[in-house]
């Protein structure tokens, strides 16, 4: 075992002289080195605990460096045994300190608790009182220390339970170091490696002193191997620049992000909560541990929205904090092995896009509705254009434009319309005996007669002017539409309207004209049944008389 990792006890007691000298300043620049990388671990400690392990790492082998560089010179020494006795205070927190690192930097820092941190000092603590109490018990050094003040190849229990414990601590790093460089995948892989390649130099160093191929035989070569890795160690950390950024830039994200975020295990118990979380749903991070289901009991639409479900998006309405509508999103998570270990939540406050939306839905809805309205105004205005209000017939405007059309369309399709026009017996005499609003009810009873006959699509029916009424027939010859002129006549005759408890009635005469028989214009065929109501008139009254003279184009 001499030559080898902490057996710097043993090979100190090699001879001295111009050796000793280049021996001490190997192990000031080693020193050196090693207090400069502390240093700017330790600057860097906010990147977290594995620079902080770095810093511990490279002071305990800045110290072990000095101490021996120390022993080396002989001058300073106080005591034969006081160099040797103080580098082993940074012979016994390297490998701890080494171990620290590789489980911080490996991701398994949350494995080193206090409790674990006070188990893993009991050792060197041990290997201390031991060591600086050999005289009394001689379970260090065995009490076969000093014969000739050359190098004694082996020690007491005390000093193989440090190596043991030592080489152990640095096989449980490098174990986890080498399973991390052979996982990790992408930005931290090339830095894993390094740091890997950076462990195996301690490796290379105790090879060398077992093979006994050292350059400077003699020199226990452990601290230069710490040395170079703590330097390999920190130009991975601090050169790639790489470190665990990506995993603290995410904690501080989440952090400050203005989504909720929390996390439950399987058992629905929180296990991280960040700060908007913790103010919207009003509890701390020391809720962390609880029942979800217990901790979120203000918001029962929270819990049950998320009870069943293993993954997806939706939205949740809770009353307890004002209405609020939250935007929810699950995740599943996996570990590793992928295997369920819990869920994910992210929710985010969008009450006001959600009032917003709400706004404008209502704004559609009365928009609609008042364009609705207008449709409605538009068709009544359209009505009133083409109606005559008292009777709700077809106005004389309305009829005007619609028989020429009529018109050119019986002419291209050469079927006949005919005409009648119909005009009521001594209105005057009836205005004058019962008052002008029951010969107002009169017309209006003749226009729901003349609409109830006239249903048929074709037809049209309006009041020509106060109490004259032209009905045009379409597709209808003059001997139907004569037909029909005497059924108006009679149905006319035969209706009551009743005034104050009298019943009232009134005759027409109407006047049958065609096309294109009795004129080939609209203008001319109303003129020839005009003529003919006159006729109607003349002859008595209350009676239908056809046209009978041609039309002779003149
Ligand atoms: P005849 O046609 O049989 O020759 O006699 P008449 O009394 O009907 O003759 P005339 O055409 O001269 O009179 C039309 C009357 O119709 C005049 C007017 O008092 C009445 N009249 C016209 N428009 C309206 C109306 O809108 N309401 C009422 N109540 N009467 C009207
Ligand atoms: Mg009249
Ligand atoms: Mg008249």
């Amino acid at each position: 075992m001499s030559g080898s990792f902490f057996s710097t006890v043993l090979l100190s007691f090699a001879g001295h002289g111009r050796q000793n000298t280049l021996f001490m300043i190997l192990l000031l620049l080693a020193a050196l080195i090693s207090g400069q990388i502390a240093m700017v671990a330790w600057k860097r400690r906010r990147i977290g605990p594995v620079a902080s392990a770095v810093a511990l790492f490279m002071l305990a082998s800045c110290w072990w460096g000095l101490t021996y560089a120390f022993h080396w010179s002989g001058a300073l020494e106080p005591s034969n045994m006081f160099w040797l006795d103080t580098t082993y205070l940074g012979v016994v927190i390297v490998p701890t300190a080494y171990l620290a690192f590789a489980l911080y930097f490996t991701g398994h820092g949350n494995w080193l608790t206090k409790r674990k941190i006070a188990i893993l000092a009991i050792e060197p603590v041990l290997t201390l009182i031991l060591l600086w109490t050999d005289s009394f018990h001689h379970l260090f050094f065995g009490g076969t220390q000093f014969t000739n003040g050359t190098a004694i190849l082996s020690g007491g229990p005390g000093f193989w339970l440090n190596i043991v414990y030592s080489y152990l601590m640095i096989l449980i790093a490098f174990g986890f170091l080498a399973r991390f460089a052979v996982t990790t995948t992408g930005t931290h892989r090339k830095q894993a490696v390094l740091i890997l390649t950076g462990s195996l130099i301690p490796w290379a160093s105790s090879a060398i002193s077992v093979l006994d191929i050292s350059p400077v035989p003699g020199l226990d070569l452990t601290p230069f191997a710490f040395t170079l890795t703590g330097l390999v160690f920190a130009f991975a950390l601090f050169r790639l620049n790489l470190l665990k950024i990506v995993p603290v830039a995410r904690g501080a994200l989440v952090e400050v992000m203005s989504d909720g975020f929390f996390v439950t295990d399987l058992n629905n118990h929180v296990v991280d909560i960040n700060l908007a979380a913790q103010e919207f749903l009003g509890i701390t991070k020391a809720s962390i541990g609880k029942n979800a289901e217990v901790l979120f009991r203000n918001t029962p639409e929270l819990v049950e929205s998320y009870r069943d479900v293993a993954e997806g998006q939706y939205e949740v309405f809770t009353e307890y904090y004002g209405q609020r509508y939250l935007d929810m999103r699950v995740v599943p998570l996996y570990d590793s092995r992928n295997e369920y270990t819990g869920r994910l939540y992210i929710f985010r406050d969008i009450t006001e896009r959600k009032t917003v939306e709400n706004e404008v839905r209502e704004a559609n809805i009365r928009l609609k509705e008042q364009l609705s309205e207008i449709e409605n105004l538009q068709e009544e205005l359209r009505m009133q254009a083409i109606r005559d209000p008292l009777t709700a017939l077809y106005n004389r405007r309305y009829l005007e434009e619609s028989l020429e059309k009529e018109l050119s369309r019986a002419r291209r399709e050469g079927t006949p319309v005919s005409i009648l026009m119909l005009d009521i017996d001594h209105f005057k005499v009836f205005n004058d005996t019962f008052g002008h609003r029951v010969g107002d009810a009169v017309l209006r009873a003749l226009g729901e007669l003349l609409l109830q006959h006239t249903r048929n699509g074709g037809d049209i029916a309006c009041r020509y002017g106060g109490e004259e009424f032209v009905i045009v027939l379409t597709g209808t010859t003059l001997e139907n539409a004569s037909h029909r002129a005497e059924q108006f006549r009679i149905a006319f005759e035969e209706m009551r309207v009743t005034v104050g408890g009298a019943e009232l009635s009134a005759t027409a005469s109407i006047g049958v004209a065609a096309f294109p028989l009795h004129g080939s214009t609209g203008e001319a065929v109303l003129h020839a049944a005009d003529q003919a109501l006159y006729q109607a008139k003349e002859t008595g009254r209350n009676r239908v008389v056809v046209w009978e003279k041609e039309d002779t184009g003149g």
